[in-house]
């Protein structure tokens, strides 16, 4: 165990997760014990709904591991290999994703942005009409890095209108952002994991797909554990509750109960609804205490918030998360914006009444840090 007391966990994943979550995990399985097998088969129907998809047209292809891997398994199985990928490079995740993209031998076109805005259809349009051999658009749906969020549904409209595919990191995103799949058949796959909106453990990503691109891009991969089209082919000779591979089986039982919460909250509208209360405490909190958002109003979604670090000399990053530690309140200890800031998480089981507690925490710490010597 960490050697301290109950931490409000202000992160943008793995979030801060209820009881019953955290106590589905206190048990042993077996992931090919049939009792197992139901609940994993559930939990693919369950995350189809989720996505707006449907059934027999759309599948859920879990994969083990981080984003990451899930994100690199999508670019591989549905990017032909030396094809063509326009990415948005406008924060953090979009650079990891480029760099998944061109270690897989994909060619990336990148669309360098302000890391202060989202991007639209407007940004991308040009460059697909200029480009013609560029076959899919992969973004970034909410920037974790920043907290601005590129807008799904408006892109994908225009990559459809211009023949091309799109993959979408819905990695801090799924659950609370709207966007159903049904809505963007040009969306070959979406991606997210367990630890993030859907406040689960970490541990599983999850891609939902369009099953038959899933199956007309079989061979892509040049990967067989990053292969979603295997995933699909293992599902349908095997059943949907087989796994090809051993899977964190104590986050998937602790994932279907994550998924029984999410329900019982009211699904998308009202975890956005808490998420961006959360955000707009945190954006309006901070400001009071004299920290400057890193975002226009407007261009902040309702995940995390980031506000400049002070300019005050004395202000070390480390030193202020290891003492606003000791009040009870953890925040990342980096930042991946262009300029310095300090990044909060609005996500997770907390509410306003937590952004409030955590922001006189901030506001005390600082006092600290940064008083005035008499
Ligand atoms: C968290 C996140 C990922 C994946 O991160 P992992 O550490 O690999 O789980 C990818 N994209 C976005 C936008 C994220 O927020």
């Amino acid at each position: 165990m960490l050697e301290r007391p109950a931490m409000l966990l202000l992160i943008p994943g793995p979030v801060q997760t209820r009881p019953e979550v955290r106590a589905a995990m206190a048990q042993d399985i077996a992931p090919w014990d049939r009792d197992f097998q139901a609940v994993y088969a559930r939990i693919r129907e369950r995350i189809v709904g989720v996505a707006g998809g449907t059934p027999g047209v759309h599948a859920t292809l879990p994969l083990q591991g981080a984003g990451h891997f899930v994100t690199e398994a999508a670019l591989r199985t549905f990017v032909v290999p030396g094809g063509k990928v326009l990415i948005p490079m406008n924060g953090a995740y979009a650079t990891r994703m480029a760099r998944l993209a061109r270690e897989a031998g994909r060619e990336v076109v990148p669309l360098d942005l302000p890391d202060t805005r989202g991007a639209t259809a407007a940004d991308i349009v040009p460059v697909l009409e200029a480009d013609t051999s560029i076959g899919h658009v992969a973004f970034v749906f909410n920037e974790t890095g920043s907290g601005i969020v590129n807008d799904a549904d408006g892109i994908g409209r225009a990559v459809r209108g211009l023949g091309r595919r799109m993959i979408l990191d819905a990695v801090s995103a799924f659950g609370v952002l709207p966007f159903r799949l049904d809505e963007h058949p040009e969306c070959d796959v979406l991606v997210f994991t367990s630890g993030k909106c859907l406040e689960g453990m970490p541990g599983m990503g999850f891609a939902v797909a369009r099953m038959d691109r899933a199956e007309a891009c079989a061979g892509h991969a040049q990967s067989w554990s990053l292969d979603l089209s295997d995933v699909l082919a293992n599902a349908k000779r095997s059943g949907w509750g087989s796994i090809r591979f051993t899977p964190p089986v104590q986050a998937i039982a602790a994932f279907d109960v994550a998924l029984d919460l999410y329900e019982a909250e009211g699904g998308q509208p009202a975890r956005y609804a808490r998420y961006r209360a959360n955000a707009d405490a945190l954006y309006d909190g901070l400001a009071a205490i004299g920290l400057r958002p890193y975002l226009e109003k407007q261009h902040q979604g309702p995940v995390i918030v980031t506000v400049h670090q002070p300019s005050d000399p004395r202000f070390d990053l480390m030193t202020f998360v290891e003492a606003l530690k000791r009040r009870g309140v953890l925040i990342s200890n980096f930042y991946n914006t262009s300029a310095p800031t300090l990044r909060i998480g609005a996500i997770g089981a907390i509410t306003t009444d937590d952004i409030r507690r955590a922001v006189a925490a901030i506001g005390a710490t600082l006092d600290d840090m940064l008083a005035k010597a008499a």
